[in-house]
């Protein structure tokens, strides 16, 4: 079932909320092939060369645990204050990498 809000649909998510450090807690039951450890000693989900959560679907770009995806993931809102400033910042970053051309 897709979801949708206003301002955020599924069907166009950017998923760039999969590209922040997800700290683990100790409730969490992840594989180990799927986790990393920090030079602070902190337990996140690993992430590839391009910052991507290794456990995203990057063909549906959707999580690929979502089942046993961790507490973090849970509690983030889609659409609530936390993923609207990622995703405005995401775009923003995004807008002023693509280099001006003058004619
Ligand atoms: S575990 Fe799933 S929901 Fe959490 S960051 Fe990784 S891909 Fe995204």
């Amino acid at each position: 079932m897709a979801c949708s809000t206003a301002s955020a649909l599924c069907e166009r998510c950017d998923a760039v909320c999969c590209r922040l450090t997800v700290v683990l807690q100790p409730e969490d039951r992840i594989p180990t092939h799927l986790t990393d450890t920090t030079a602070a000693g902190l337990d996140v989900m690993a992430r590839d060369a391009e910052g991507w959560c290794v456990a995203i679907d990057a063909a549906h770009m959707r999580c690929g645990i979502y089942d046993t995806r961790p507490d973090v993931c849970r509690r983030f809102v889609m659409a609530g204050p936390y993923c609207n400033d990622v995703r405005a910042d995401y775009s923003d970053r995004n807008r002023r990498g693509i280099p001006l051309q003058m004619y």
